[in-house]
């Protein structure tokens, strides 16, 4: 199954959408991609929702925006450099244990919102991302059974001003939770709909050129060993996002380094799990 929300921002209503692109009003079904939805077998009663009711929902219509596919989680977690050329592109050692950062959650918007460069920002960047979201509470969870607390996959666009991040001291945080930093979807794909999350082929474009052309098989720590790990310091509850960083070819790699102005068009895409496309635009 693939979940969308769709409507005005912060007004979203759940959707899905279907094998042929069509998209669905569930909003009858009575609950939003929360975490009592995920953590409470929402997915298996919405499939079966969907076999009576599923002819009966409205149809949404391609004209409407869509929003993040999930409701705003308790916790949306990063890893850092879990790709071994980007770890080198950054300047910094393969780590030994898996770098975690946090991201605001009020960061998060729809797929193709616009991106607002911050004030004053010199040094915005894009990261395409896998992220995965938790479908079931995990503490202390061993890599064998990871993957049973995984509801689905979404395309993530990491988005970092490299200056608050890296020169403004501190922690990673502050250049990665600026508003609008954090584009979720188009959907969220169930974790059936994607048979080997660790052979995905993950793509970045900005203005049409291809910048980012990676694969998930690139991982340093794979999605088990992540999840078990960060299990082992917080609880991750159903509706968690976990981006499981990103690969090769971010603008502070290049030399010079190369940032977003506005006007500039990222589009980026993950096997099985869409594209989305956002436009650069300055504060203000
Ligand atoms: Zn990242």
């Amino acid at each position: 199954m693939k979940l969308i929300r769709f409507g005005a921002q912060g007004k979203e209503k759940p959707g899905v959408q279907l094998e042929n692109g069509k998209k669905l009003d569930v909003s009858g079904y009575g609950q939003d991609y929360n975490e009592d939805f995920f953590g409470g077998d929402g997915l298996q009663q919405l499939k079966k929702w969907l076999e009576k009711h599923g002819d009966a929902c409205p149809m949404v219509a391609d004209s409407v925006r869509l929003g993040a596919p999930l409701c705003r989680p308790s916790k949306l977690i990063c890893i850092g450099l879990n790709y071994a050329k980007h770890a080198q592109e950054s300047g910094m050692e393969i780590p030994k244990e898996p770098v975690l950062f946090f991201k605001a959650t009020s960061a998060i918007v729809g797929p193709n919102d616009d991106l607002i460069i911050p004030k004053g920002s010199q040094k915005t960047d894009w990261e395409v991302e896998l992220a995965v979201v938790i479908g079931k509470k995990a503490s202390y969870v061993t890599k064998e059974d990871a993957m049973d607390h995984i509801a689905g996959y979404i395309l993530h666009n990491d988005y970092s001003e490299r200056a608050y991040q890296l020169e403004r001291s501190g922690q990673w945080v502050k250049g990665k939770s600026c508003d609008t930093f954090a584009p979720l979807g188009p959907f969220l794909a169930t974790r059936d709909e994607i048979k080997d999350p660790h052979n995905l082929n993950l793509w970045l474009k900005v203005n049409g050129e291809m910048l980012q052309n990676s694969n998930t098989s690139d991982f340093v720590f794979d999605i088990p060993t992540s999840i078990s790990y960060i299990s082992e310091f917080m609880t991750l509850l159903p509706g968690d996002v976990i981006s499981t960083g990103t690969p090769f070819g971010v603008g502070l790699g290049f030399n010079p380094p190369r940032y977003l102005k506005p006007g500039d068009v990222v589009e980026l895409g993950i096997d099985g799990l869409g594209s989305s496309r956002q436009v650069a635009r300055a504060f203000g």
